[in-house]
């Protein structure tokens, strides 16, 4: 292995999708502040740049709204799992932040009169939930892509100094005080230790659990998974949403926009099945309840094949939109749909299956960003999060569409202001003497006999058996068998070597180390599913379909010690709406 180096700088980003660049921005605009970000991609191909359909702020350009009315319906789409206070700041900030970035010169779609325009998206309502309300701003369906160009273009003007492609394998924590982290530079294979007076994880989400998912190759979950190794509990892990319309078979993201602008989902039958399970909101429910409502339709032989032993599936019909609002709002899905499907969905209803999509836990933080540990313990100094891998919590218990993107650039710059502010006071923690010693250990594997397709057998059986038994809807038997079996495939990843002994570019030892961390993420999901005996929102029990506040209006957080799983709970803001049941 070649020699370990060390660089120091006062603030450390790993992540440069929309939340790690947001927050780059914020530390690096404060002079002097030596701001580095690290990335396991090259920055513009992060998840974040396949965002499609908008990001929702209550400007109320083109009917009337309220940013009130947003922090409601996040509580509400939330199952009421959301921290209440955590809700205002993202709806209220939400409008300054999208005016921001127009500024910084996001090209939006607009108005005739020049304003940003905005379209529906699902669980979003004017009045507390009167009807849908037009509150996503998008630039056609390529939002996240110009996010993500406008934020790394600042970037570059306020020379951050970027990593590309370093994988980060270890956080250094002593005691609560975070001191750095050490990555892998693919390019040579060599470890770098970052030394630092504050750190922020910003990896994004880890979809690649599952057999489908809408999600991109590297969303594996890395920096969840290394800070649970490092102790630091993970909060509402349970929670994973599925998308509605992701393309048969492959998963592939349909947006929610092309429901906002008029699609219509329809059974075998062409019924508009959603007017029986959500008479207001009709498919412009939120999603876990149209997710639900399609895997009913589909096993009860309603699907199109009406058959639900054959992967059915149900159409996405968006023939009434036309080709002219297609071609101008939506011109990515219609060529997906054009090369994936081979179909024109001006013609043709597009064929979908829930896929899925977005992790509403991760690591738990406080409304600066700042990682917070289990019970009493308070925050970890000089530790902070934000984005997909984190839980603030704004999305409780299910996300509304646009309200990610919101969360990054909302709760990115939070975190980013904090963070300048400490490492400006900050001084630089002692480095630990054996600060490599422990990701050495991880990326290690000449001791390891290589077993040819050995790791991608663990793999196909991880994300069968989330697909499977920790989907859409699960139950007791399922998920505590889950566990086992996840816990058996661990312990076989221990003794799988690395077939490839390069130090250049080793993908076999990246893939390795990626599955690593989905299966530690895969088995906190599974047990923290076992653990919570009620349905809420995306996670729905065959065995307890009731929402239980009085045992589960809580947040879990998990961690795992040698082995063994240990739960706690954290309690829920509900200082401004008192839960009520969820209709639609
Ligand atoms: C297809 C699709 C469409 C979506 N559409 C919308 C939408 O319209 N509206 C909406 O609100 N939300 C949408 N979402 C959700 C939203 O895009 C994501 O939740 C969000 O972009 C995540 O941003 P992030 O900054 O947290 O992470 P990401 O953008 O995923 O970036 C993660 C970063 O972390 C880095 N990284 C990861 N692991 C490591 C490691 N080990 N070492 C170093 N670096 C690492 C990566 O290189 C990358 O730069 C969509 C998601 C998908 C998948």
């Amino acid at each position: 292995m070649s020699k370990t180096q060390t660089h120091e700088f006062d603030a450390v980003i790993v992540g440069a999708g929309g939340a790690g660049l947001y927050a780059a921005l914020e530390a690096s605009s404060i002079p002097g502040n030596r701001t580095a970000v690290l990335s396991k991609l090259l920055p513009i191909r992060s998840h974040t740049g396949t965002a499609q359909g908008g990001i929702g702020a209550a400007l109320g350009n083109v009917e009337e709204d309220n940013p009130e009315w947003h922090a409601f319906d996040t509580v509400k789409g939330g199952d009421y799992l959301v921290d209440q206070q955590a809700a205002r700041i993202l709806a209220d900030d939400a409008v300054q932040a999208v005016y921001d970035l127009e500024n910084r010169g996001l090209p939006f779609n607009r108005t005739l009169d020049g304003r940003i325009d905005q379209r529906r998206f699902g669980g979003h309502t004017r009045n507390f939930g009167e009807a849908p309300v037009k509150r996503a701003c998008y630039a056609a369906d390529r939002t996240g892509h110009m996010i993500l160009q406008t934020l790394y273009q600042q970037c570059i003007k306020n020379e951050v100094a970027f990593f590309d492609e370093f994988h980060i394998v270890d956080v250094l924590i002593e005691g609560h005080r975070c001191a750095g982290v050490v990555a892998l530079e693919l390019a040579t294979g060599a470890l770098h230790v970052f030394h630092t007076k504050a750190v922020m994880i910003a990896t994004g989400g880890f979809g690649r659990m599952y057999r489908t998912t809408s999600n991109a190759y590297a969303n594996t979950g890395d920096g969840p998974a290394v800070l649970a190794r490092r102790g630091v509990p993970l909060e509402d892990m349970e929670f994973f949403q599925f998308h509605p319309t992701g393309i048969r078979g492959m998963g592939i993201l349909i947006t929610e926009a092309v429901r906002g602008e008029g699609g219509i989902l329809r059974n075998r039958e062409g019924e508009r099945f959603m007017e029986r399970y959500a008479p207001t909101m009709l498919d412009l429910a939120p999603r876990d309840m149209i997710a639900r409502a399609m895997m009913t339709e589909i096993n009860t032989g309603h699907g199109i094949l009406g058959d639900p032993s054959q992967d059915d599936y149900l159409h996405l019909d968006a023939t009434a939109l036309g080709a002219d609002v297609l071609a101008k709002k939506l011109p990515d899905i219609r060529e997906f749909c054009q090369t994936y499907l081979g179909l024109d969905p001006a013609d043709k209803p597009i064929p979908v299956q829930p896929t899925a999509h977005y992790a509403m836990g991760g690591i738990p933080t406080d409304l600066d960003g700042r990682v917070t540990a289990d019970g009493e313990a308070g925050v970890y100094e000089g530790l902070y999060a934000a984005g997909e891998c984190a839980c603030v919590s704004v999305h409780g218990a299910n996300r509304l569409g646009t309200n990610s993107l919101v969360d990054l650039i909302v709760y990115g710059r939070r975190a980013g202001r904090h963070m300048a502010e400490f490492v400006r006071q900050a001084d630089l923690p002692t480095l630990p003497g054996d600060a490599a010693t422990h990701a050495e250990m991880i990326v290690k594997r000449s001791d390891k006999k290589p077993q040819p397709g050995q790791a991608a057998k663990i793999r196909t059986s991880m994300r069968d058996i989330m697909m499977d038994s920790v989907g859409v809807y699960r139950s007791g038997a399922g998920l505590s068998k889950a566990v086992e079996q996840f816990k058996a495939l661990r312990a076989e990843a221990q003794d799988v070597g690395v077939g490839d002994t390069n130090q250049a570019y080793n993908t076999d030892l990246l893939e390795f180390l990626e599955s690593q961390n989905l299966l530690d993420l895969a088995l906190v999901t599974a047990a923290s599913a076992a653990h919570r005996e009620e349905s809420r929102g995306a996670h729905s029990r065959e065995d307890f379909p009731e929402r239980l506040d009085e045992r589960f209006l809580c947040h879990t957080l998990v961690t795992v010690e040698d082995g063994s799983i240990r739960f706690a709970t954290k309690p829920v803001d509900t200082s401004i709406w008192k839960p009520k049941p969820r209709a639609y």
